[in-house]
């Protein structure tokens, strides 16, 4: 059994711009060390059975030396794991990739370079600065701030003579020297500069000016940041596609149980928010079969399904018992919202009916005044409203509750909790458990899905500032827009 070292490199920060290799090797490494610039989301993507070591400063933990990460590698590799070592950005691109590279070469390790997006292009990219264009720039020189001041290092005059476009990595410490080194040997005093700091993050920010007036307007940015100087600087204003989106800066919760979450975190990140996940229920097998089982086997003329985790649960409570969608070829089906829709399609059926908002009440108008000896078995969790079903067995319907799925509170880590402007609920049991769990937050504002939401959310004395027109994840997902982004 032989080891294999991978140095992959992690991208700037946005985990959407880690690569498909890289996201396969660490799914699948026994070691990861971690470099200091690697976010916690793409860390968080290590699989439970590997052994995380950071070896970057971070925060509380301090750098290991390079000879002992070296090292570290060497002999994880000879143990037989596959190991990745992330770093951020690229690997070779003032990582020190390549000194890793040759002790492993020398160490008669097997390697692969897995390069990574730099930050020294993604940076600019998301500020919307193109690091070339033909009418303002026709090179790129990547150079590192680091050693600014040291005389043998950087070759100012060459540098100053390029009317291309530099980016400094590790500079943003000796920004002073490198404006007045760049200008000392003969580059403009007006040429522009921009400063971008936590690039590709929710907290990115980008200050432009020239080398005169830029050390004074940059003061207060954190790190990392890096360097663009370059008339390629002006297009900022006009590309600037990242920070402006509608919910950039924006810290929204999210209170969906995690398994139903993605949707709106995917809508809501899209349009730029920083969506903190805040689950406070958890979705957890029935207390007993009994219920969904006769639904499955009592040949019922209507099943109805309210939710996904409905369809996932009948599913698999179906299969498991051996049968298959045959055994439902008798009855009419009926859901409620276009997911749920979808995830019946995905096992092979077309609903007869599907109305569009996601209230088992619109149900209500597609069946008929007389369900007199219908027989209609509602696939839902245990708690849950009742409206449909009360309505109808008025109407003389046999109506059959099968439990398919429990909902659990559960409690999220608070930290964090901050600063945050908006709590968005999409269900009267996530507005009773947030409350219980966490009490309010007053200054943070509260959007609601519907009516019956937003009800819950009186009952704890707050007014639901955002409630979404029609009950849909995409209609909560413009209405909290509307309000945060609006004005
Ligand atoms: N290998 C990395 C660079 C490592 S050197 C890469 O290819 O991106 C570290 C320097 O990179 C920092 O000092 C900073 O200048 C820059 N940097 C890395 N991530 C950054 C980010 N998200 N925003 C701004 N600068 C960043």
């Amino acid at each position: 059994m032989t080891g294999k070292v991978f140095l992959v490199g992690a991208g700037p920060g946005d985990p959407g711009l880690l690569t498909l290799r890289a996201a396969e090797l660490i799914a699948r490494a026994d070691f990861i060390a971690i470099d200091a610039l690697v976010s916690d989301e793409i860390a968080d993507r290590a699989p439970k059975t590997a052994e995380v070591v950071y070896v970057g400063k971070r925060a509380s933990k301090h750098a290991l030396p390079q000879e002992q990460i070296n090292q570290l590698l060497i002999d994880e590799a000879r143990k037989g794991k596959t190991v990745v070592r992330l770093k951020g950005g690229d690997p070779f691109v003032f990582g020190r990739g390549g000194e890793e590279a040759e002790e492993l070469a020398a160490a008669g390790v097997t390697f692969e370079i897995v390069p990574g997006i730099s930050s020294a292009l993604a940076g600019p990219a998301y500020a919307g600065i193109p690091v070339t264009h033909r009418a303002h720039a026709t090179s790129l020189t990547l150079v590192t701030g680091h050693e600014a001041d040291e005389s043998t290092g950087i070759k100012w005059e060459a540098l100053a003579q390029l009317d291309g476009t530099i980016v400094f990595l590790m500079g943003f410490a000796n920004l002073p020297t490198i404006v007045r080194k760049l200008i000392e040997h003969g580059e403009p005093a007006d040429r522009p500069v921009a400063v971008i700091s936590k690039a590709t993050t929710p907290e990115q920010r980008t200050v432009t000016g020239t080398l005169t007036t830029i050390e004074a307007k940059v003061a207060d940015l954190p790190t990392p940041a890096l360097i663009v100087v370059g008339d390629v600087v002006n297009l900022h204003d006009v590309i600037n596609w990242f920070e402006t989106k509608p919910l950039f800066g924006k810290r929204i919760v999210v209170t969906r149980a995690r398994e139903q979450a993605s949707e709106l975190k995917r809508l809501l990140e899209e349009s730029g928010a920083t969506v903190i996940q805040f689950p406070t229920i958890e979705i957890a097998p029935p207390e007993s079969y009994e219920s969904l089982d006769f639904a499955i086997e009592a040949r019922f003329d209507w099943l109805v399904f309210t939710s996904t985790n409905g369809v996932s649960s009948f599913f698999e409570r179906l299969f498991a018992k051996g049968r298959d969608v045959r055994a439902l070829a008798h009855a009419r089906i009926a859901c409620v919202g276009e997911t749920t829709a979808a995830a019946l399609r995905a096992r092979g059926i077309a609903p007869d009916i599907v109305p569009e908002n996601f209230l088992s009440a619109a149900l209500i108008p597609h069946f008929d005044a007389d369900q007199k000896g219908v027989r209609i078995a509602v696939i839902r969790a245990a708690e849950g409203r009742d409206e449909f079903i009360d309505e109808m067995r008025r109407r003389g319907a046999d109506v059959h509750l099968a439990v398919a799925y429990r909902t659990i509170p559960v409690s999220a880590n608070a930290d964090e909790l901050h600063d945050i402007d908006i709590v968005t609920f999409t269900s009267a049991s996530t507005v009773d458990n947030f409350f219980a769990a966490h009490g309010n937050i007053e200054e943070a504002l509260i959007a609601s899905i519907g009516p019956t939401t937003s009800e819950a959310i009186r009952k704890h004395g707050r007014q639901p500032d955002v409630e979404a027109p029609s009950a849909s994840i995409q209609s909560l997902h413009d209405a909290v827009m509307e309000r945060l982004g609006g004005g």
